[in-house]
Order: C-alpha cells, then sequence, then structure tokens
C-alpha cells in the first residue's frame, strides 16, 4: 500500500511537472506572439505616419539630398576618400532637428507610447556609366551609423522599416545614379509590461489552473495518506484487541480445566485462588470491553454530570488512590491554585486523570510532578514524567482515536490507544484542552487547561 502510494505520488508529481512545463510553454509561446503583434502594430502606425522622413520635413531632406550629391562628386574627383565621405554623412548638421521633428510626430501621434528610435546608415553605393559599382559604404546597422534619433543602443530595438533613395546626377559628362538605404529602429519604453498587461488574462488563467491542480493534488494526497493512517491504525487496534482478550480467554480457559480436578475442588484453599483468579480475568475482560464501549458511545457526545468541586481536593483523592495502586511510584504535587471551585464531572475526569498517570507508569516513569497553576484566567493542571518520551513527530497524532506509538511492537506494553482519545474527548466536553510536550528518553509533561 505505502509502495503503491509513493508511487502514485511520483507519477502525479511527473505529471504535473509536465503539465506545468506544458503550460508554461503555451505562455511564452503566447509572449512572443503579443511581441510579435506589437511590433507589427508599431510598424504599421509608423508606416501610416511617415511614408518617408521626408514628408517630416522635406527641406532638410533636400539638404541632405543636395550634401550626398556633393559627397558623391568630391569622391569621383578624388578630393574625399571613402572613410571621409562617410564621416561627412554622419556629421551631418541636421540630426538634431530632425530628429527632434520625428520625435514630436511621435509623441503626437502615439500619445500613449515612449518611443526612441535611430535611422542608420547601411548603404552608400555609386553606379557610374562608364565604371562598375563602386560601394563606398555598406554595412550591417549599427548605432555609430546613426543619422538621426535618440536611441544609444539597437539592442532592445526592432526595424521598423529601411528607406531606399536614389539620387541621379551628372558630372564632368557622365551620368551617375547613387543609391542609399537607411534603416529605423524603434524601441518602446517599457514594451515589456505593456505585453505583460495584455497578458494579464492569459497569466492569471494560467496560474489559477496550475494551483488549483497542486491543491487538488495535494488534498487527494493527504485524504489518501489519511486513509492509510486510518487503515493502519484499525489494523493496530484489531491486533491489540485481539492480543488483549487473549489473555484472559486463555487463563479462563485453564482455570476451569483445574476446577474439573476433583482433588483441587476438594481443598478450599486451592479452590478459593482458582476462584480469585477466574473473578480477576473476568474483571479484566469486562473492563477491556467497557472501554472498548465508553470510547464508541463518545462519539455520539459525552453526557456530563457536572457539579461545583474543590479542584486540589479533587486532584488529592484521585493521586491518593493512585498511590495504593502505584506504591513505588514517587508522586509529588505542586499546587498554586489555592482552593479554586470548577464545575466538573468527576466521574469522567477521574478516568482521564488516571488515564494520564497510567501511561506515566506504563511508558518508564518513575516520577511524577502534578502542577496546577492559574494561567491567563485558566485553570492549568500539568503532569509531568520522567517516562520513555515521544517522539516530535509522532506527538500531533497521540489523541487520535486507536492511536499507539508502539505500533506492531506488540507485547511490549499494553493498550488499544483509547486512553488519550478519551483524555481529549472529556476535556474537550468541559471546553477545555489538552496539549503534550515532550523529549524522547527526557520524559512528557501533559497540560490540561480548564475554564475557571
Ligand atoms: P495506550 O493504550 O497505547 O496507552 P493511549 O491513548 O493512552 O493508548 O496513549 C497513546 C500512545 O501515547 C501510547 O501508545 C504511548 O506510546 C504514548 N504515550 C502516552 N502517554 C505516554 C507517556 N506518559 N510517556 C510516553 N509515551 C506515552
Amino acid at each position: 500500500m505505502k509502495q503503491r502510494i509513493n508511487l502514485l505520488i511520483a507519477f502525479s508529481v511527473i505529471a504535473l511537472i509536465v503539465l506545468s512545463t506544458v503550460q508554461c510553454y503555451l505562455v511564452k509561446t503566447t509572449y512572443d506572439y503579443k511581441v510579435a503583434q506589437f511590433h507589427t502594430e508599431i510598424k504599421n502606425t509608423i508606416a501610416r505616419i511617415s511614408n518617408n522622413y521626408s514628408d517630416i520635413d522635406s527641406v532638410i531632406v533636400a539638404r541632405k539630398e543636395a550634401l550626398y550629391k556633393q559627397l558623391s562628386e568630391n569622391y569621383i574627383q578624388g578630393k574625399n576618400n571613402k572613410s571621409e565621405v562617410k564621416t561627412y554623412i554622419l556629421e551631418n548638421e541636421y540630426n538634431d532637428v530632425l530628429t527632434q521633428k520625428i520625435q514630436r510626430k511621435f509623441q503626437r501621434e502615439l500619445p500613449n507610447l515612449k518611443i526612441d528610435f535611430a535611422i542608420v546608415l547601411n548603404k552608400f553605393v555609386l553606379y557610374q556609366n562608364a565604371k562598375k559599382i563602386d560601394t563606398i559604404f555598406s554595412e550591417k546597422p549599427f548605432i555609430q551609423n546613426k543619422l538621426y534619433g535618440n536611441l544609444i543602443s539597437l539592442n532592445h530595438a526592432f526595424l521598423v522599416r529601411s528607406y531606399v533613395g536614389t539620387t541621379n546626377g551628372t558630372y564632368a559628362n557622365q551620368d551617375y545614379k547613387l543609391l542609399t538605404e537607411d534603416s529605423m529602429y524603434v524601441s518602446v519604453i517599457d514594451w515589456e509590461m505593456i505585453i505583460l498587461g495584455r497578458m494579464t488574462f492569459v497569466l492569471i488563467l494560467s496560474l489559477l489552473s496550475i494551483l488549483t491542480l497542486i491543491t487538488l493534488f495535494v488534498i487527494a494526497i493527504k485524504a489518501l495518506i489519511k486513509q492509510k493512517k486510518v487503515n493502519d491504525i484499525k489494523t493496530d487496534f484489531i491486533n491489540n484487541i485481539t492480543h488483549e482478550l487473549k489473555t484472559p480467554l486463555t487463563t479462563l480457559g485453564i482455570s476451569t480445566r483445574i476446577l474439573e480436578r476433583k482433588d483441587i475442588r476438594d481443598n478450599d484453599e486451592n479452590f478459593n485462588a482458582i476462584v480469585d483468579t477466574i473473578s480477576r480475568q473476568n474483571n479484566r475482560l469486562q473492563n477491556l470491553i467497557d472501554q472498548v464501549m465508553a470510547n464508541s458511545l463518545a462519539e455520539n457526545g459525552i453526557e456530563l454530570q457536572k457539579e461545583k468541586t474543590e479542584t486540589e481536593d479533587f486532584l488529592l483523592s484521585i493521586i491518593h488512590d493512585f498511590k495504593i495502586t502505584f506504591p513505588k511510584v514517587n508522586l509529588q504535587t505542586d499546587f498554586q491554585t489555592q482552593k479554586t471551585i470548577l464545575v466538573l464531572d468527576k466521574f469522567h475526569l477521574t478516568t482521564a486523570f488516571l488515564n494520564v498517570l497510567e501511561n506515566a507508569v506504563k511508558y518508564g516513569s518513575h516520577k511524577i510532578l502534578i502542577k496546577t497553576r492559574i494561567v491567563q484566567n485558566q485553570f492549568s493542571i500539568s503532569i509531568e514524567d520522567d517516562g520513555i518520551g515521544i517522539e516530535k513527530n509522532k506527538q500531533s497524532l497521540l489523541f487520535e482515536k486507536f492511536y499507539r506509538v508502539e505500533q506492531g511492537n506488540l507485547h511490549d506494553t499494553k493498550g488499544l490507544g483509547l486512553g488519550l482519545y478519551y483524555v481529549d474527548q472529556i476535556i474537550k466536553a468541559h471546553q477545555g484542552s489538552v496539549s503534550v510536550v515532550s523529549d524522547l528518553g527526557k520524559g512528557t509533561q501533559f497540560t490540561i487547561l480548564l475554564k475557571v
């Protein structure tokens, strides 16, 4: 069963991991799709508001073309070399003015977005009739080749469009054609937040579905483990009660067989001894059955017969009887509550206190200390022993029906796992609480709190 539960947990964890991975993959795909969609939107909008930056300031663009023509002719004449041409183009004086104009246009047309941009020069190629193509300049888009714009890096920017320009001219009776190519890169500030904002619904939905799955999984596994625990506890109970019943029954069987012998019946002393044994075993059987009955009745609610009780006197009478039964146990008291009167069911509480005291002896204690205190308006009774103690991880289960720490090890100490369950039920019926503090090997302290 345990192996099956472990296998089930392992499979469920794997299924959860696979599902979560698929979910993450789907979210990532949606994210990529949203990013692509966002870029397309920006591209289309920018294409709509500006076909070419000549429509933003035609005078500047015309001046730029004149400069390009001038530089081409200088190059043909040999006045400027390739790198000088590039430097002159990039150092153009219209840079700031055109940057500001484009920026303003973006602000006007796309008021909700903060856009940084750069127009970089990629190509500057001369075609002369007689000669072969002369590439003065052709590079991949670099921020260093920025003509206009306020972007300082192309890293997070995306390409919006490329502008190809041709200029025809004649120099020294030779026609030439100039081909230029610029690319506009755009970066929208906080674009990640915009995309995440658009994905809120998808994110919340997938997070909720994963959380629901995990919660359902945890609930199912918890129920399964609890079920297993209950099963184990019940099996233990059946084993224990069978064992407990066997001893008196065997003794009764033997005693009856002895009684059948005439020589025993004729000897009064022997006869009385056997009858005593039968009576003791009979009482033991009766006690066992009473214990089981009392606890099955507890399920239907305990009916208390409460009366005003002088608590210290009541405790002392229990201790007195206990000392007669266990004369070797060193039992000490430390009462600091001065004759507190509480309304209690003496009969049930006596059994409950005796259960705790007898457990102390049963589980290895020789010295017991009973303290009473008033703690935050509650009457506190603590029963401290120096017995074998209880492991920390078992302490929360002690008050469960049929629970025994000594599971499986039936013959060490006898019991049905009902004693503390009964204590808990009785104290709860008095609107009180019982708790345990214990160190394995050092001892155990039970504290009972009752309303004053
Ligand atoms: P049981 O019939 O087994 O004694 P209880 O309900 O009285 O059943 O106690 C439950 C379990 O708690 C016991 O099996 C025992 O292992 C542990 N226990 C109870 N009291 C003590 C104690 N004073 N010291 C150590 N272990 C204890």
